[in-house]
């Protein structure tokens, strides 16, 4: 239940409802598969009269889910049955009551949540996994209408995580995008650009209060990045954001910069100069509408650099250096931790060298 709600970004009663043969998989003539999964939709059903139908209707597009959500379609269908994929009665305590209907309801679902997180976290207990234990939610119990809003947040926010949540989120990013297309209701699709836009708005806001207080940027996006933080500052003075202000905050090409301290780095996108952007160059480039940050190159047009990403490489620096000097590691690896040590010791260099402020910058215009 949790890998279907979270990486198909169905909605709750959608995901309950689904039944046994949802999900098909279509060979596509250029040996890829894709793996479509029906179902029922709720919101805003309505008969011809205007009332809402209950009941719901078979959706008219199935969504374009991934592998993992296909594989966890086939073990639900080899656990029971039934007709649903969620049944109430797949359940000890089981008590048949018709108007609660055949398929799991959403507070059992939550309860079921818990109940495996309680499960998880003794399993890794049992074996020493204290890194692998889910902690305590302070916003209460995990609910399936949580998952849709987490999976758009790691898909803006966090694209070049770890490196297989990554390439999983870029997957899903695609396919949602393919199962979407070409509906113009509020849907999954809308969510992964509303957190773009507040991640955005995020960023630009951290940037101008950085900015304000004197914080230096270097690299060849640095005049890019405070004339974006002039202008978010100027635009959208206020802390909130409306829907329209966020579809032209998307839509600005001069706002698009994306925090990406990882690489000790802001984004500044610009999709004709991306080195990440297989069509740079082309017509077509600006098809790529975000940067892909797990294919970043350190020689980028678009890339700024401030004070508080050369705090973070001082750190790794500090860190490398405590691994290096400890003399327990085998010397290829004290070599390559002795390279990145180098690397970062120049980066910072650097930036120290060339990093102008806010200040400069306008006095130089
Ligand atoms: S290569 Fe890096 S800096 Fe350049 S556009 Fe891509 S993500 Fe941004």
């Amino acid at each position: 239940m949790i890998v279907v709600a979270y990486l198909s970004g169905a909605r709750p009663q959608e995901v309950l409802q689904l039944e046994r043969g949802c999900c098909r998989t279509e060979h596509r003539p250029d040996g890829t598969e894709r793996h479509r999964l029906a179902g029922r939709h709720f919101k805003n059903v309505t008969d011809s009269r205007g009332n809402h139908v209950p009941q719901g209707a078979m959706r008219e597009h199935p969504w374009v889910v991934i592998a993992p959500v296909h594989q966890a379609v086939t073990v639900l269908e080899d656990l029971a049955d039934d007709r649903v994929l969620f049944p109430r009665s797949l359940s000890k305590c089981y008590k048949p009551r018709a108007h609660l209907g055949a398929a799991l309801i959403p507070g059992l679902a939550i309860q079921r949540i818990s109940r495996f997180s309680a499960w998880a976290n003794e399993l890794s207990r049992n074996h020493g996994l204290e890194a692998e234990l889910i902690p305590e939610d302070p916003d209460g119990a995990i609910t399936l209408r949580r998952f849709r809003r987490t999976i758009a947040w790691f898909i803006r926010r966090r694209p070049s995580g770890r490196i297989a949540l990554g390439i999983q989120y870029g997957h899903l990013t695609a396919t949602l995008a393919d199962g979407y297309g070409g509906r113009s209701t509020t849907d999954m699709l809308q969510l992964p650009y509303l957190e773009q836009a507040l991640a955005t708005a995020e960023t630009l806001a951290a940037a101008v209060e950085q900015l304000t207080a004197g914080e230096g940027v270097s690299g060849p996006a640095a005049g890019r990045y405070i004339t974006a933080a002039n202008e978010f500052q100027h635009t959208y003075p206020g802390g909130f954001l409306s829907k329209r202000q966020h579809k032209a905050l998307i839509a600005n090409p001069r706002l698009q910069v994306f925090d990406h301290p990882e690489a000790f780095l802001t984004c500044n996108y610009d999709p004709h100069k991306a080195l990440c952007n297989p069509s740079r160059g082309k017509a077509e480039a600006e098809a790529q509408r975000t940067p892909s940050q797990s294919r970043c190159q350190s020689n980028c047009p678009n890339i700024s650099r401030t004070d508080a990403h050369m705090v973070l490489a001082g750190r790794e620096i500090d860190q490398l250096r405590a691994e290096i000097t400890d003399g327990l590691l085998p010397d290829p690896i004290r070599r390559r931790l002795e390279q990145r040590q180098q690397s970062l010791d120049a980066l910072i260099k650097v930036h120290k060298a060339s990093r102008i402020t806010s200040a400069e910058e306008s006095a130089h215009v």
